[in-house]
């Protein structure tokens, strides 16, 4: 089963929610060549603490950072480091936070100065097949019609759908039922309600969607070495339709 949000918890993340996406913002802005994933993590923290959130992953399962700062190709659960940023690279940066109990969670990727025109598609192709999944994310709608747009989607470009790290439902903790896979046939799934809320998430690679994990036992990076991107938002179904709570 699918939890159901009351009211007031809907409005309790929604705050979460809002506050999470003036961090990801303030991070967006400062983020250049030659900062370190180190900085951007202690910033995320002091950012969050300062209105009175935790980031979430910290500890979640042992995960040692603040952030996950994921770099070219790394797919997902990059830990900050003191290496530099430099030209060219692409950054996927995901924090999850925890206000007053309330959860949300949200993931962008960015390119740093110049970067090839085939990675920057990767990224905007990424970005799009998360307001294409969003879009879904309906009454009455499947489950796994959000899964279904977002692989048919990617596919239709020439890139490739992560299998391995899915989306999820959230809430009172950051990962709730159901999983959200960025692929799948359609109207598979539990029938979408108003009070679901799910942090939607596409992890796309520019080649094979195989993924393997380095020694760190959290980094994901894709099998043939080339770039990934990852773009995530928390939406609450509504009898209006969609609602994105990170932005
Ligand atoms: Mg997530």
């Amino acid at each position: 089963m699918i939890p159901i949000k009351s009211k007031e918890d809907l409005k309790m993340l929604k705050k979460s929610g809002k506050i999470l996406a003036e961090i990801m913002q303030r991070l967006k802005e400062v983020i250049k060549v030659g900062i370190s994933t180190y900085k951007i993590d202690q910033l995320a923290e002091e950012l969050a603490r300062r209105k009175n959130a935790l980031p979430a992953f910290k500890g979640y399962r042992g995960f040692p950072a603040n952030i996950c700062t994921s770099i070219n190709e790394e797919v997902v659960h990059g830990i900050p480091n003191e290496k530099r940023l430099k030209e060219g690279d692409i950054i996927s940066l995901d924090l999850g936070i925890n206000y007053k109990g309330y959860f949300s969670d949200a993931a962008i990727t960015l390119g740093l100065g110049r970067i090839d025109s085939r990675t920057e598609k990767l990224i905007d192709i990424t970005r799009n097949a998360l307001s294409q999944g969003i879009k879904q994310a309906r009454i009455n709608n499947y489950l796994s019609d959000i899964s279904y747009t977002i692989q048919t989607y990617v596919e239709k470009h020439g890139f490739s759908v992560v299998r391995q790290f899915v989306g999820h439902g959230i809430g009172r903790s950051l990962h709730e039922n159901p999983e959200i896979p960025n692929f799948g046939i359609p109207h598979q799934g539990e029938i979408l309600k108003s009070g679901m809320v799910f942090a939607i998430e596409p992890m796309v690679n520019m080649g094979t969607w195989e993924c393997e994990i380095l020694e760190n036992g959290w980094t994901a990076v894709t099998k043939d070495g080339m770039p990934s991107a990852h773009f995530e938002h928390t939406v609450a179904i509504t009898d209006d339709g969609p609602e994105i709570l990170t932005c």
